[in-house]
């Protein structure tokens, strides 16, 4: 067993059976499976966006968190609030233990530019690791699309980083098949979106991307870094790739 109940091969099979199927299936056997001890983590990207609009149809009272890192665009925070607004779904904050002017204090000022892994690491996978305890499985709105490591996820998968079943419902979803659904069912989003950001994390590491270039390539732009490490898979010997 891997999980309290569940062994390497259920969740293949369950990953087998579940592959092909629709966000919302996929969600419907999460939440049998693992409510109440099912949890999400979310950017308020529109994938999650999707995912939170069916959570509130299919099971609200999932936890839902946001890893609040201090350094947030103020139009993400926003989209909280309207998120609470149209669903009574409020997110909420998980944070680092130290603020950001005592964590900039602590290390003689910011850390994004200069060691980004570090930050990443203190005020999002750390949060992350805490917020997970006592869950048995979280959602995560990854699609196959956006990088090489997310291409190689599965809708239903052990995640020995944070030793939990991840479940990917979105996984299978191109970028147009989202603000379809967005469109057609008038999901609250990000306005940023609109203004050039197709893909938005901290204000520090996000820009606008020009016409043509990858979603992706306005975080951490100047950098070999494209992900915060909450998403990358593992190499047996734990190292993150
Ligand atoms: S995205 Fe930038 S500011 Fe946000 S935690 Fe990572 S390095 Fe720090």
């Amino acid at each position: 067993m891997v999980d309290a109940t569940l062994s390497l091969e259920q969740l293949a099979d369950a990953n087998q059976q579940l592959a092909d199927q629709s966000p919302e299936r996929i969600l419907r056997w999460a939440i049998a499976e693992f409510f109440p001890q099912l949890t999400m983590a979310t950017a308020f990207g529109p994938e999650g966006n999707c995912i939170i609009h069916l959570l509130a149809g299919l099971e609200p009272r999932v936890r839902i968190f946001n890893l609040e890192t201090g350094y947030q665009f103020q139009e993400t925070l926003e989209l909280r609030e309207r998120i609470k607004d149209r669903y009574g779904i409020e997110v909420e904050y998980v944070r680092a233990e130290m603020s950001v002017p005592e964590y900039e204090e602590e290390h003689g000022g910011p850390l994004y530019r200069i060691a980004p892994d570090q930050c990443c690491y203190d005020r999002k996978v750390v949060p992350l690791r805490q917020a997970l305890v006592g869950h048995r499985a979280w959602i995560s709105a990854i699609r196959k699309d956006q990088t090489a490591d997310r291409a190689r996820a599965d809708v239903v998968q052990w995640d020995s980083k944070f030793n939990l079943v991840k479940v990917n419902p979105l996984l299978n979803w191109t970028k147009k098949d989202v603000w379809k659904f967005i469109a057609t069912h008038d999901v609250p989003y990000n306005p940023l979106h609109d203004q050039g950001y197709p893909s938005i994390g901290c204000w520090p590491c996000t820009r606008a991307v020009a016409n043509g270039e990858d979603d992706r390539s306005g975080r951490w732009s100047g950098t070999a870094k494209r992900e915060c490490g909450l998403h990358v898979l593992e190499h047996q010997d734990g190292s993150g790739i």
